[in-house]
């Protein structure tokens, strides 16, 4: 009885994945135009969930594109590939099993695990209880409320100390990259365990503070533990659609809605109905400009595709300090692949991703802060979304080393 127990509460503890059995990812080789009609033409007959990139409008030709078909569809998608003579392969061939497989950590089965995807009820404890450990270097505020009703909780790590500058990074914009929130838990924890041990992570936490904000879109992560693994928007409902969801980073403003953003409601990459619509955005937004005059850089960490990117993406234009910021993002990723060998490219957000406009990097840099970065951290697609829990731990320790770099670099080059 209590084995029929545990595996109902073993159940009950992880998202549902039967809806995702017989799913399938696939990658296509896009040459040319012709491949992005094509695809285009297939996105508008059967429902596709793009991964890489993040919307249909974002394919570029010398490129790849990643998408989640539906089991009931994978045949007429297999065939309309094959009947155009689009190069594909297959990632993903059964979402389901690598949905199951992501729980592969051999951590306690039960309460809050660095090296676990850790639930929003266990993160918020988790927040609460790293302060009341760590009162000389953690604690903890509440920025705003979800749309939902979730506080929004913002850790400030670092000695106290009058007029200090600050470091704001921020975790889970997107709810289904769920590596995000797990690496914002290793840096607070990494931070508190290693000062005072460690000299340069001491060093930076006397000069630096950090504002570690764990999970932007709460609510969007919630739904994902609960309904659908792969949601990436906010819960919000507006009149006039049935659609739900804003996807948060194109709700700042920053060329709001002009590029790779969509006006529809329905759409995964929905700008929304005006900038900082949401009520996730305005108070990620109300803080840091509450707070210019400290914050000196802006780290906002994503999934997947290993890429560290800097402003701009909502234009082709590069920022004032270009030269400086792909120089200390090659130093950066230099820093992470030293641990385990993993490879990041790097640069301006337009030409080394896609155009987006409206995101908060570009809009943090817009704001007058300096070193904006978005990390896009593993990984390149076998998993995806989905990485396994027992990559947790590299993955957190290589990122851990470009933050430290960046943050060093930011310490001696304040401004
Ligand atoms: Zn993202």
């Amino acid at each position: 009885m209590w084995v029929v127990l545990l595996l109902v509460s073993a159940a009950l503890a992880h998202p549902p994945t039967e809806p995702f059995d017989g799913n399938r990812v696939f990658r296509v080789s896009v040459a040319d135009e012709d491949h992005i009609t094509l695809i285009k033409e297939l996105a508008d007959t059967k429902q596709i969930d793009f991964w890489k990139p993040d919307s249909v409008t974002q394919i570029k030709p010398h490129t790849s594109v990643d998408f989640h078909v539906k089991s009931e569809d994978v045949t007429t998608v297999e065939d309309f590939l094959e009947q155009n003579e689009l190069p594909y392969e297959v990632l993903i061939s059964n979402m389901r099993h690598v949905m199951e497989a992501q729980f592969d950590s051999h951590a306690r089965a039960s309460g809050h695990s660095y090296t676990k995807y850790n639930n929003w009820e266990t993160i918020e404890a988790w927040t609460q209880q790293v302060a009341a450990e760590n009162p000389q270097l953690v604690s903890r505020t509440v920025i705003g409320t979800t749309f939902e009703g979730r506080s929004m909780h913002l850790l400030k790590v670092g000695k106290s100390k009058p007029n200090k500058p600050a470091i704001f990074m921020d975790c889970g914009f997107h709810a289904r990259e769920w590596i995000s929130p797990a690496f914002c838990q290793w840096f607070v924890r990494e931070a508190v365990r290693t000062y005072g041990k460690e000299i340069h992570m001491t060093e930076l936490l006397n000069e630096l503070d950090f504002y570690v904000l764990p999970v932007v879109n709460i609510d969007g992560y919630v739904y994902t533990w609960t309904k659908n693994r792969m949601w990436r928007k906010t819960r919000s409902t507006r009149s006039g659609t049935s659609c739900v969801g804003v996807d948060p980073n194109r709700n700042f403003n920053a060329g709001w809605c002009e590029t790779g953003a969509s006006r529809s409601p329905c759409d995964d990459t929905y700008c929304g109905p005006a900038p900082e619509s949401e009520k996730e955005t305005r108070a990620l937004a109300g803080f840091i400009r509450s707070h210019l005059s400290s914050i000196k850089a802006y780290l906002t960490i994503h999934s997947y595709s290993q890429m560290l990117l800097y402003p701009y993406s909502y234009a082709y234009k590069l920022p004032e300090n270009n030269v400086e910021l792909n120089n200390l993002a090659k130093g950066a990723v230099k820093e992470l692949a030293s641990l385990h060998g993993t490879r990041y490219t790097y640069g301006p957000g337009a030409t080394t991703i896609y155009p987006a406009a409206g995101g908060s990097d570009d809009w943090a840099y817009d704001e007058g802060i300096k070193y904006s970065f978005t990390f896009e951290l593993r990984d390149r697609g076998r998993y995806g979304f989905m990485l396994p829990e027992s990559q947790i731990q590299a993955t957190c320790e290589e990122t851990m080393l470009a933050i430290k770099h960046i943050a060093s670099y930011v310490r001696n080059h304040l401004y």
